[in-house]
């Protein structure tokens, strides 16, 4: 199993410590010859989505790198990763890959005062949630399954193969979120 964490800005190096951290082989896509061998699944970081929007046009990975998350490769998307894949973004007549049905707000605890830190159960585990200038999910469509609610708010989805998260979890000491984005690529590998 191979995974390609999306490195062309953001926070790519603390997904790549955590996917060795669990013996999983990783590697960055900077450029188009990155992604010409194949690989199981795709890890979208945390950074600015309209740079990495940008940047991803100019170095001709969006539309390959879209074809693929729309056939299914697995994909974890956090903060301005999962701003990357909803089709709708607040306030805004554009979006970027749009490949997941959800509508995101970007910056919605401000930008400035709204990095803050959040202990919680979930499954029976205690999770660290670290938010940063985070996005949340405003609404879904049906068809996306809510994963997680803080404060009454939708943090976490997923739709098909795709996991979108408000928080940056390669920041935390658990391993949940990835976990079940790796359970997601042994899942295709197998069908
Ligand atoms: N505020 C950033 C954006 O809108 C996301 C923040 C993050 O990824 N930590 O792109």
């Amino acid at each position: 199993m191979r995974v390609g964490v999306l490195a062309v800005q953001g926070a790519f190096i603390e997904h790549r410590q955590k996917l060795s951290s669990m013996g999983i082989d990783n590697f960055e896509i900077r450029q188009l010859q990155d992604i010409q061998k194949p690989f199981d699944g795709l890890i979208l970081p945390g950074g600015e989505s309209t740079t990495q929007g940008r940047l991803l046009k100019d170095l001709g990975l969006f539309e390959p790198l879209k074809d693929k998350i729309q056939k299914g490769l697995p994909t974890l998307a956090t903060c301005a990763g999962m701003i990357l894949l909803a089709t709708q973004i607040t306030g805004e007549n554009y979006h970027h890959f749009g490949t997941l049905p959800i509508e995101v707000t970007r910056n919605y605890y401000g930008r400035q005062l709204g990095s803050f830190h959040r202990q919680i159960q979930y499954e029976g585990n205690r999770l660290d949630l670290m938010f940063i200038r985070a996005p949340i999910v405003k609404s879904v469509r049906p068809e996306v399954k809510v994963l997680l609610k803080v404060d009454n708010l939708i943090v976490a989805v997923q739709h098909k193969q795709q996991i979108g998260l408000s928080f940056h979890p390669e920041l935390s000491k658990q391993t949940f979120f990835h976990d079940q984005f790796i359970s997601l690529v042994r899942a295709q590998q197998k069908s």
